[in-house]
């Protein structure tokens, strides 16, 4: 094996290698170190790393356990103890988490190793991972794109093998809209299947953690590690928990499909188009029948997301108060000039406007009027979506709308920002379940620019659409199409 050359791109590969003692997790770290220091200068997918840490539990590990010396990158919104813990934002800098979180005290004990924090939008608000307080994280595929956001960094860093395998967080899209801008796979479990216990909440009745990993087996593998009950997050579901594998590998015969026609909007980029149509006529010929829906209440929904989103986010931001954490603003004068210095000076523009809008979305004379409303209408929408799994048993549209968009592009207009969820966040109103998987390339000023397909599944159905999903990977050669950041290096 040569210096900076992963062994293995994926999870299960590297696993064959682990246990047959071909590789130890100790020059697994070494050679991911070697990868990293190579090329994130140009990706920026990291925001901290700790390979003392990694290399003092690659010593311990046992590569039999279920993911035993696989080391995984994780969103730095996510409590790892004793590491930086920023929420890529200014008013956390200096912060440390005390405890882990329980996604990451279960990937411990399941011999997994937390590598190092990934880039993000402040307090995963946004789609482009450009609301980062910190730094901007490129896309591997055309380094003048954005890698989707807000788990942008976990998603950059699996795409140019800078991770096996990152943990990102979906309030609205934050891990399948990344995935689908970086060409890998994202899956947002149902909400309270996996534990938010020791995630930074942004929206809590949406957030929901999950993986992002370059195969569909590897999404199972990690939820079969992090997903089940957690008597530390009162949201997080007492029920069964299957074998995330175990159906893989089944064929689609007898599958319903359903394609909701409000999703085949104008708007969609027409490479995007030819991908899904494509993408439909392969699931056909291995055998899933496809089937017309409708989803009536799918226009509000970006309406609602953002004023439930905005005014949960302001209720979770008090925290954030100089006395607590991270940063405190100098010589205040008194109390309420501690609290609004520390606010001002911490906070980027994003965040302030999330907390103003929400903000008002609650207060006195507009709560019936916003709020109450959005809440209403946010039922309709699960309404939808449960009327549609009476006939079918996943949904299929596009991930996003548009490939990766250049950097400095939408940042002028939130709005815009804002649209790059509009197939995403329906699911997290409804809490059901959706992944990402890569469906195309489209060719775009001379670059390829990955395109993904997006599986929901009703409430605990996850083995579903990582089956469909698996079974369409396994049928098409997408997801081993490697970004020329990783292509070049495999090469030579
Ligand atoms: N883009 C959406 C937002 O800005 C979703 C973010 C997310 O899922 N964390 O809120």
């Amino acid at each position: 094996m040569t210096g900076k050359e992963l062994p293995a791109s994926n999870i299960a590969d590297l696993q064959s290698l682990l246990r047959r003692r071909e590789i130890s997790p100790r020059e697994v770290l070494d050679v991911l170190r070697a990868r990293i220091e190579d090329v994130d200068g140009k990706i920026d997918a990291y925001l901290s790393t700790d390979f003392e840490g990694a290399v003092e539990k690659a010593e311990k590990t046992d590569v039999d356990l279920p993911l035993g010396g696989v080391p995984i990158a994780i969103k730095d919104i996510i409590s790892v103890a004793g590491q930086p813990c920023t929420c890529a934002s200014k008013i956390l800098q200096g912060y440390r988490a005390p405890y882990d979180a329980t996604v990451i005290r279960k990937l411990r004990a399941a011999g997994a190793i937390p590598l190092g924090k990934t880039n993000m939008d402040e307090f995963a608000m946004g789609s482009s991972t450009e609301n980062s307080g910190f730094k901007l994280t490129r896309n591997p595929w055309d380094l003048s794109r954005v890698p989707g956001g807000s788990s942008g960094g976990s998603a950059a860093a699996v795409a140019a093998d800078e991770a096996f395998a990152g943990l990102g967080t979906d309030t609205g899209g934050s891990i399948r809209q990344p995935a689908s801008l970086s060409g890998v796979v994202g899956l947002k479990p149902t909400y309270g299947r996996v534990s938010r216990f020791g995630l930074v909440a942004f929206a809590s009745s949406l957030d929901q953690v999950g993986p992002l990993t370059k195969t569909v087996r590897d999404a199972a593998l990690i939820m079969n590690v992090i997903a089940g009950h957690d008597p530390q997050d009162s949201t997080c579901l007492n029920e069964p928990l299957p074998d995330y594998t175990a159906a893989l590998g089944r064929d689609l015969r007898g599958i319903r499909l359903g394609l909701p026609k409000e999703y085949m909007i104008e708007g969609i980029d027409p490479q995007v188009k030819s991908a899904i149509d494509a993408a439909i006529a392969q699931l056909e010929t291995l055998g899933a029948e496809i089937v017309h829906v409708s989803l009536p209440h799918t226009d509000y929904s970006t309406a609602v997301y953002y004023i439930l989103a905005t005014a949960e986010a302001s209720a979770n931001l008090a925290r954030f108060d100089g006395v607590r954490y991270g940063h405190r603003a100098e010589n205040p004068k008194d109390l309420l000039d501690h609290y609004g210095r520390t606010r001002e000076e911490g906070f980027g523009a994003e965040v302030k406007r999330r907390i103003t809008l929400g903000t008002y979305v609650l207060s006195s004379g507009y709560y019936d009027a916003y709020y109450l409303r959005a809440q209403k209408v946010r039922e309709l929408i699960r309404q939808d979506f449960a009327k549609a799994f009476e006939r079918v048993d996943a949904l299929i549209s596009p991930t996003s709308p548009v490939p990766a968009f250049k950097i400095g592009e939408r940042t002028e207009d939130p709005l815009q920002m804002y649209l790059a969820d509009i197939f995403t966040n329906p699911a997290n109103l409804a809490g059901i379940c959706g992944i990402s998987v890569p469906c195309g390339l489209a060719e775009i000023e001379g670059h390829r620019l990955p395109i993904g397909l997006q599986l929901l599944g009703k409430a605990l159905d996850e083995a579903r659409i990582l089956q469909i999903a698996h079974a369409y990977e396994q049928s098409t050669d997408w997801h081993k199409a490697r970004p020329p950041i990783a292509a070049s290096m495999q090469n030579g």
